[in-house]
């Protein structure tokens, strides 16, 4: 049997635009998308899952545009998280999908919090040989939590860590039970709802085969009735309602 967490709840940390074929190969255009996290609430301990842009990119609320991250300082996670009455020194833990910019970004920001990432994840990173990670911001001094494959996080079924390689080479996902429903939590795995529906590869990834074969597993843990959240989905994210306990009576479904 499996417990469920207290609460899970979806937060927005910061908004990037790019060239949609990053999530669909040969598809034109660009696409604007939330940056997303969320506030795991279990008995054992508050918990995030992603943490956002950091440092790097934000900028005073009101301020220019600066790039292709954007991130008010009302945005971050620890502001997210002050909005919904938690404090961001009480988390004792950060689990990250993967290390790049926008899901480890807001590490420094929960200062009391281990890291929680695959150790492949952890060595890739700081080999330093590819793009989009910022050392300065996961190399903080906070302690690592490494996992290897397949992980219960509190021992109690409610938050299991699996690996969804492709993206990166130690990505991760976490299936999260709530009292309405176990929710998965995509990271870059599952970037759109169109990823899943139409088995689309992105253009680039560390290894499209593997990313291929993470998708098949979000396929099946949707069959077996998990909700996936689509990390980087602006529609999706449309029926989400940030800052309030997942699934919220005012999001329209899913
Ligand atoms: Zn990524």
């Amino acid at each position: 049997v499996s417990a469920a967490v207290t609460r899970l709840v979806p937060l927005t940390v910061g908004w990037s635009t790019l060239p949609l074929d990053f999530f669909l190969a040969g598809e034109p255009g660009e696409i604007r998308f939330p940056v997303t996290a969320y506030l795991i609430d279990h008995p054992a301990g508050l918990t995030v899952f992603d943490t956002g842009l950091g440092p790097t990119y934000i900028r005073p609320d009101g301020a220019a545009l600066a790039g292709k991250f954007d991130i008010e300082r009302s945005g971050a996670i620890d502001a997210r998280l002050e909005q919904i009455g938690v404090d961001p020194a009480t988390i004792t833990r950060a689990i990250v999908s993967h290390l790049h910019l926008d899901h480890a970004g807001g590490l420094a920001l929960v200062p009391n919090a281990r890291i929680v990432v695959q150790r492949a994840e952890r060595d890739y990173a700081y080999a330093g040989q590819a793009r989009g990670y910022n050392r300065d911001e996961f190399d903080t001094g906070q302690d690592f939590e490494l996992v290897d494959g397949e992980y219960d996080l509190f021992g109690d079924g409610s938050v299991l860590l699996s690996p969804t390689p492709g993206h990166t080479p130690g990505h991760q996902s976490a299936r999260v039970r709530t009292r309405a429903g176990v929710a998965v939590l995509a990271g870059d795995a599952c970037n759109l709802r169109r990823s899943l529906d139409e088995l689309r590869l992105p253009t680039f990834g560390d290894d499209l085969e593997e990313y291929r074969r993470s998708l098949l597993k979000f396929a099946r843990w949707q069959q077996d009735g998990a909700h996936i959240c689509f990390s980087h989905d602006p529609d999706f994210w449309s029926t989400m309602a940030p800052g309030r306990a997942w699934p919220s009576a005012d999001a329209d479904g899913r």
